[in-house]
């Protein structure tokens, strides 16, 4: 995930540097009213304090509106320097501090600084309004894009002409002043509604926590993960994650406790107490809708697509059923074998095996829930493929999974090295920052990882910066990736998952987006693409985890050192292709709810919330028994708050790019410097200055195929005789 979309849909286009002199109110306490002395305006954390964020952000708007009034109101006719340069360079400290306040309410919130965040949303959703409905401003730009043909510009700046015109229509600029007032209106009120979601989702999360008090319960974890989750009073808390799905569960022997921790978590936001997000999301669905009509579109998902790689939700459907008949066909044929697995065991609480003829048959009897699919997965996976993760742990060690895999990774692809810089202050202890130096040996950019989950940060990971790279403000990159892995006890090595592991080259893809981003003007630097774009870069670095001198390089037995046998490495291998109906099956649901909840015309009501929700997994031919959606509507963060309203599929639209690109590389030798300097060049460098499918076109020397997605997902269909 990426959250730069997240202050995009605060301050689309309407980024950084060079203010005009009009501070009048400026402290020199406050450290985001000059751009930060560190190394690439790395934010000064040792000096930003709480109270300095509001201060910051009303000074910025004011600001900005300053500079939106002089720029609108200048006598000169409009020209690309006096118009969209200045707009490009507007907003300069509103841009400085919006970027740190976002990655701090996302990542280590408090109390204090969601107040802010409360207060300031709809003054945001406003000052957005101000700049994209100035009347002023879109007759300077839209005069600009009749004439952009006879303007002498280059590509990227036609494009950014475009780009702006296309950004003002979206945003109501053609429309008259009732239609205008009832946007804004619906803006400001959307702004309050999704930080209301992120702070009743985050607080209901966070209540949904099992506390046991009987260890015994906990049986088939193991110690270290007991030992991370034990609080002081003699307890042990089960947190829960952003999915529905709980890791967890494929451990815990005791199937009650699964069954509780598989409600407690799809229940976190309905228990109609003030963490119940159903009158929320209801009401932000029907204003998306109304919002979209008076825009001209006769949905949210037709407005929303209209701008992406997927141009209609008849396409993003489309790929989406495409690949669910094959993804469902496998899930039944996973849930069979688990079932099967279940009863010849004879039992149903592994260890203790039936003790007469008639408990057998209730076993018999015994039927696969929801909660029981992670469990019986790991089962199945232990016994046919003889795997399981407390053998693969000791080979995942964090730092060395971090550099002598992501960074080894990306020295054999893109020539980079790194460097740890202790000097450059954090927000918080566990954060660490990295100098980032190019194949010649020039510094390149910063790079955070914040890897541990607190219960004070959303869930899930992501990637986003706080300095965006641009010729024009001469600024260079300096990016963050968050995660959300278990903190180790203290003494003990971090030891990630295969499936963290993963998660790391992910999120690190979309930091050489960010990183390479080699273009002139802030709108579009680095993940500046469209949605169903942005994740191709990240989900394809995912592909280089198991690449073969890559594992060789990171996995060692943390005591050991010895490398991980290839037999084992063969064997995560032929996992990737496990429970892989479940895995797809759960995605594309989820990718449907988003278009079921964005797809009501203005004015429908939608009902009860998990009637709709069944009824549209119904619809569309995906609701299984046992396989939920990977989110429930009432905790969906993408799409209520992250900035992926219809746009989820955008998962499945960039694996399609991704796998497609990865099979180029791979029919070109692999991982050489060749290939990966060819698609630093052609992709990873031009942020969003080209049309995405072009891009790609250029690239891959034709259009993307979901061929090589089915293959690798071990879901290609076998040609009929
Ligand atoms: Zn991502």
């Amino acid at each position: 995930m990426t959250r730069s979309l997240l202050l995009g849909l605060a301050l689309t286009g309407a980024a950084c540097a060079h203010s005009v002199s009009t501070t009048t109110t400026t402290s020199q306490a406050n450290p985001f009213f000059q751009p930060s002395p560190l190394l690439y305006q790395a934010p000064p954390f040792d000096r930003i304090h709480d109270g300095d964020y509001q201060p910051a952000i009303e000074e910025g708007m004011r600001q900005q509106l300053v500079e939106i009034r002089e720029i609108g109101d200048q006598p000169a006719p409009a020209t690309f320097d006096n118009t969209i340069v200045a707009m490009e360079k507007s907003g300069e400290v509103l841009t400085r501090v919006m970027k740190v306040f976002s990655a701090m309410t996302g990542a280590n919130t408090n109390d204090a600084l969601e107040h802010v965040q409360e207060v300031m949303a709809p003054k945001l959703a406003a000052q957005r309004d101000a700049f994209f409905l100035d009347d002023k401003l879109f007759q300077r730009v839209s005069s600009l894009y009749a004439r952009r043909d006879a303007l002498g510009l280059n590509a990227e700046q036609r494009f950014l002409v475009e780009r702006y015109y296309r950004d003002f229509v979206r945003s109501g600029a053609k429309l008259g002043d009732a239609d205008k007032a009832r946007l804004k209106a619906l803006n400001a009120e959307e702004a309050t509604l999704t930080t209301s979601f992120q702070k009743k989702l985050l607080a209901g999360t966070k209540a949904g926590a099992l506390v046991i008090g009987d260890r015994s319960q906990l049986a088939g974890m193991s110690d270290a993960e007991i030992a991370a989750m034990a609080r002081p009073d003699g307890k042990w808390v089960l947190k829960l994650q952003n999915t529905t799905q709980q890791p967890a569960q494929a451990e815990l022997e005791n199937r009650d406790l699964r069954r509780r921790l598989f409600e407690a978590s799809t229940q976190r936001a309905e228990h109609g107490d003030s963490n119940d997000t159903r009158a929320v999301i209801t009401r932000l669905a029907a204003l998306r809708a109304e919002r979209a009509q008076i825009l001209g579109y006769p949905n949210f998902a037709a407005y929303a697509l209209d701008d992406e790689m997927a141009k209609t939700p008849d396409r993003a459907i489309k790929l989406l059923s495409d690949i669910a008949e094959p993804a469902v066909a496998k899930a039944y044929i996973e849930a069979g074998h688990m079932q099967a697995l279940a009863v010849t065991q004879g039992r149903v609480m592994p260890g203790r095996a039936a003790s007469s003829p008639s408990e057998l048959y209730s076993y018999a009897l015994f039927t696969l829930e929801p909660w029981d699919w992670q469990y019986y997965a790991e089962q199945v996976r232990k016994k046919d493929y003889a795997l399981d993760e407390s053998q693969i742990k000791p080979y995942f060690e964090l730092d060395r999974v971090l550099h002598d895999g992501v960074f080894f990774a990306a020295h054999q692809l893109y020539g980079l090295t790194f460097k740890e810089r202790k000097d450059i202050p954090v927000y918080q202890p566990d954060v660490r920052v990295f100098e980032v130096f190019d194949v010649d040996g020039s510094s390149l950019a910063l790079w955070y990882c914040d890897y541990f989950k607190r219960d004070n940060k959303n869930g899930g990971a992501w990637e986003d910066t706080f300095v965006e790279q641009s010729g024009l403000l001469g600024t260079k990159a300096v990016v963050y990736n968050v995660a959300n892995f278990t903190k180790p006890a203290t003494g003990h090595p971090a030891l990630l998952s295969y499936s963290d592991v993963n998660t790391m080259f992910h999120e690190f893809g979309h930091a050489l987006h960010a990183m390479f981003s080699h273009v002139e003007y802030p709108r579009f630097a680095g993940t500046a693409t469209p949605r169903d774009f942005v994740e191709f870069p990240s989900q394809f670095n995912e592909h280089w985890a198991l690449e073969p001198s890559v594992v060789a390089s990171y996995a060692k037995d943390y005591r050991t050192g010895a490398p991980m046998p290839q037999e084992l490495i063969d064997k995560i291998k032929r996992t990737r292709t496990f429970n892989q109906g479940f895995a797809l099956t759960e995605s594309i649901q989820a990718a449907l709810l988003d278009m079921a909840w964005h797809t009501i015309p203005a004015g429908t009501s939608t009902g009860e919330v998990d009637a709709f929700e069944a009824a549209a997994l119904e619809r569309y031919h995906v609701a299984v028994r046992d396989v939920p959606p990977r989110y429930r509507s009432t905790y969906f963060s993408h799409i209520w708050q992250g900035g992926y309203a219809a746009g989820y599929y955008a998962y499945l639209w960039s694996e399609i790019l991704d796998d497609d690109a990865y099979a180029w590389f791979v029919e070109r030798g692999g991982m050489t410097r060749d290939n990966g300097q060819r698609f630093r060049d052609m992709i990873l460098s031009r942020g969003g200055t080209i049309e995405a499918a072009d891009m790609y076109r250029a690239f891959r020397g034709r259009d993307p195929s979901a061929e090589a997605l089915l293959e690798n997902r071990g879901l290609k269909p076998t040609p009929q005789p």
